[in-house]
């Protein structure tokens, strides 16, 4: 068999996958991370002065119908049910989401049925003028109407994507359900939890192997690549270029963050619908973790903002402008050597965890496959355009 020195770009889900599934193929891993801490933006940590469990990045839950990646998360942490039951504050009120037949009992003041409920939006409340939805503001007044598209869509994206809601793609909104029934899971997955101990314990489970080693606050430039058989990068794409063909566009997250003695708000997610509130949701962290008990709470209020140069980089835009730089950015990654992009940032896209695993376990089989056939490893094992 022939061993290979490989250097993972990045400690998080998508390094740490690849690497552990190379190095239990006999391979010696060597990942390296710019941050203090392993995990990527799933980092979790413990805060000292409340023990609650701290999502740092942004709140995460785990949801798939992968029943491989759930097989695999499982063997590195002891996962507890978890449901995404999210509420929206809207125009004074609260309702809950994602819509369904209490949002909508509770909008319009009723008491329908499912069947009823359904005649009501397809009949009285959508636009079946528009019959193949380009944007987001077209998909929302098609199948919910403008009742509750502009109290509970058009504000929230507005301040979410700083941009107006017919400026953007129908897909987004896709991900959101709409549902005539008091169901108020957030996902419909098969399998949704939370590790027990959190992410970076899991991921620190991943990286337990006496053939991995890893080197934290340490940036990686295209030098240190020439030390190793191959790269794989979980870093900005356009980052490995030093920007030469200028930057693809993100949006930021800003989080204010405050304690509470007790419970702040009730609940883990409670997304803010008018505009002229100025930031997107509320997260309080214990709530993520609802078989702990503590006294003080943490909190963080959510704001959404175009990315600059030294912000960190969370949503990728992929609008038309950034596509076409994306393509360039692409053409130069095909013709790069010794390099793998991958990841949410390696390849510009949104990645829920669950496929981000379910990519990395596929790169390092292909990867593999490559390495026994004596062929070149590729730039990238998925479509990025
Ligand atoms: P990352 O986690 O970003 O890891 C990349 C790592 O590379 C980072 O640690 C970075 O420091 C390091 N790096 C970058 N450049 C360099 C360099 N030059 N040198 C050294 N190190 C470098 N998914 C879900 O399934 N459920 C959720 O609820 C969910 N919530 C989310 C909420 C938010 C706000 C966001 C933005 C994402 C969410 N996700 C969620 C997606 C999840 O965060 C990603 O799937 C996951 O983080 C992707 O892992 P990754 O390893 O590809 O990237
Ligand atoms: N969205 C909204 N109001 C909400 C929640 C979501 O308008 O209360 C929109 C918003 O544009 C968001 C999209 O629906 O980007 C998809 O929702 P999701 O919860 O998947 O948001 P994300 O993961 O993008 O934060």
């Amino acid at each position: 068999m022939s061993t290979r020195h490989f250097l993972m770009v990045g400690a998080g889900l998508s390094g740490a996958v690849i690497g552990r599934s190379l190095a239990e193929r006999g391979h010696k891993i060597t990942i390296v991370d710019s941050r203090d801490h392993i995990g990527g933006n799933c980092h979790t940590h413990r805060d000292a002065e409340t023990g609650v469990l701290v999502h740092v990045y942004g709140p995460h839950i785990f949801h798939t119908d992968d029943e491989e990646v759930w097989n695999y998360v499982n063997r590195f942490a002891t996962f507890r049910p978890y449901k995404n039951r999210v509420k929206t504050t809207s125009q004074g009120r609260v309702f809950s989401l994602p819509v369904n037949l209490h949002t909508i009992n509770q909008y319009f003041g009723t008491t329908l049925r499912p069947d009823e409920a359904r005649a009501f939006i397809t009949q009285e409340q959508a636009d079946t003028s528009i019959t193949d939805p380009k944007s987001f503001e077209e998909q929302a007044l098609r199948y919910v109407g403008r009742d509750l598209y502009v109290a509970f869509f058009r504000g929230y994206t507005i301040k979410q994507w700083g941009c107006h809601p017919s400026e953007l793609p129908a897909s987004i909104l896709k991900r959101l359900p709409v549902r005539f029934n008091y169901d108020d899971n957030y996902f419909f997955h098969r399998f949704q939890g939370m590790p027990e101990e959190g992410y970076s314990d899991m991921i620190a489970g991943i990286l337990d192997h006496p053939a991995i080693t890893v080197q934290l606050e340490t940036t990686f430039n295209r030098e240190m690549g020439a030390a190793f058989d191959h790269v794989f990068y979980s870093g900005p794409l356009d980052g490995y270029f030093d920007y030469e063909l200028g930057r693809l566009g993100y949006r930021t997250l800003d989080f204010e963050r405050f304690t509470y003695e007790g419970d702040y708000q009730g609940c883990a997610v409670m997304n803010y619908g008018d505009e002229d509130v100025p930031f997107t949701r509320i997260t309080e962290h214990k709530h993520f973790a609802p078989w702990e008990d503590h006294q003080g709470s943490v909190c963080y209020r959510e704001y959404s903002r175009a990315a600059g140069p030294d912000d960190i980089p969370y949503y990728p835009i992929r609008q038309v402008k950034e596509k076409a730089l994306l393509k360039d950015y692409a053409d130069l990654a095909e013709a790069a050597q010794n390099v793998t992009f991958v990841g949410r940032l390696g390849t510009y896209r949104y990645l829920d965890m669950d496929v981000t695993i379910r990519e990395a376990l596929d790169t390092a089989n292909a990867a593999q496959a490559a390495v026994s056939n004596g062929e070149t490893l590729k730039p990238f094992f998925v479509s990025v355009l």
